[in-house]
């Protein structure tokens, strides 16, 4: 099937003004980086979700889910296929002593939305940057909590477009992992259970927070986070601060000076450059102090020039 013929059938599914060709995704991700997607797409409803996935399978295309590109790198040639990004979905809700959320709100808005209704325990999320969905395929947490702690289902699209209410034990959420991915599952809501509690500790908590969270990230840059997870017995921030790499950068990324775990977009690198930093870091903290620094942040899509698909 050629573009145009796949063109005239997205637009048969979902509204056509909710698709876009030749996307730049360095317009959503975190860190300003990114190739062009062949197609964007924003469904509004989860009958659209569902369409445009048996339309993948039925054409073969692939397709990548995209949620507030925080915690991802996109190569510089861009992913090839169609990227869904659930950005249409942002309502959150009260349900008795229960939030839910869909999937492209922010898990940040969400945490005030509990606030505001003086619900406890979604305050360890109060500040990252991502979305509901892209919280649960990460079981992102922070200062002690995350979401394994209080999500209590997910309701999700599977990789042949059924809908399915997963409960939170079978989304196997360890440390910064599930097997979101592996199911193929796409997250349109998810509920999380909480307590009632005071609002002024709930927001007392969330400020301090925040406060921790300004006061340590350099968060005046582009970047996708902590970009390591914490190897076994070692903290990653520290191992390269011992190894002397804050401020070592490559083109325009570099190891950040202000908290040694990110590594910022500092003056319009390419994802080439940030990847060539992170495999610097690796290397060099292998070199000096023999451990391995896996990866948190995802990479995805191809090089410039290349046509075929990796990720
Ligand atoms: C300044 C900064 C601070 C951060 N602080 C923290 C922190 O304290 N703790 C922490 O855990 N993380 C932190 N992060 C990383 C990031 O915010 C989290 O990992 C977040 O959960 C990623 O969500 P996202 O929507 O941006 O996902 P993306 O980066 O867009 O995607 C991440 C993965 O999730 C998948 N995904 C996204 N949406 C869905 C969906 N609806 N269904 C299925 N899969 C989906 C994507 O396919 C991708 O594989 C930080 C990042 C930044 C930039």
């Amino acid at each position: 099937m050629d573009n145009n013929q796949m063109i005239a059938e997205l637009q048969q599914l979902i509204n056509p003004e909710h698709i876009f060709i030749d996307e730049y995704l360095k317009k959503h991700t975190y860190t300003k980086l990114g190739g062009k997607a062949d197609f964007f797409v924003t469904p509004s409803n989860i009958e659209e979700v569902q369409e445009v996935i048996r339309f993948a399978n039925k054409t073969n295309i692939p397709f990548t889910l995209l949620g507030n590109g925080s915690n991802v790198i996109v190569r510089d040639g861009g992913i090839r296929g169609i990227v869904l990004s659930l950005k249409r979905f942002l309502n959150v809700r009260r349900e008795g002593n229960k939030v839910i959320a869909e999937s492209g709100a922010r898990i940040i808005d969400a945490s005030r939305f509990a606030l505001q209704e003086s619900l406890t325990g979604l305050e360890f999320s109060c500040g990252i940057p991502g979305t509901v969905g892209g919280a649960l395929y990460m079981n992102a947490g922070a200062y002690g909590g995350e979401v394994k702690d209080c999500l209590e289902s997910a309701l999700v699209v599977d990789s042949k477009g059924d809908i399915l209410r997963v409960a939170a034990e079978d989304l196997n959420l360890e440390y910064r992992t599930s097997n979101i991915a592996k199911k193929g599952y796409i997250v349109i809501e998810a509920t999380f259970a909480l307590q009632i509690g005071k609002h002024e500790e709930i927001k007392a908590i969330m400020d301090d927070l925040t406060y921790k969270r300004e006061s340590k990230q350099p968060l005046e840059y582009p970047s996708c986070g902590s970009v390591f997870k914490r190897p076994p017995g070692y903290f990653a921030g520290k191992l390269i601060q011992d190894s002397d790499l804050q401020g070592k950068g490559i083109g325009g990324a570099e190891v950040s000076t202000k908290h040694a775990g990110f590594i910022v977009n500092k003056n319009q690198a390419t994802a080439t450059d940030y990847i060539s930093v992170i495999e610097m870091v690796q290397k060099t903290v292998k070199y000096k102090f023999n451990v391995n620094l896996e990866r948190e942040v995802r990479i995805l899509g191809e090089d410039e020039g290349v046509t075929d698909k990796k990720s």
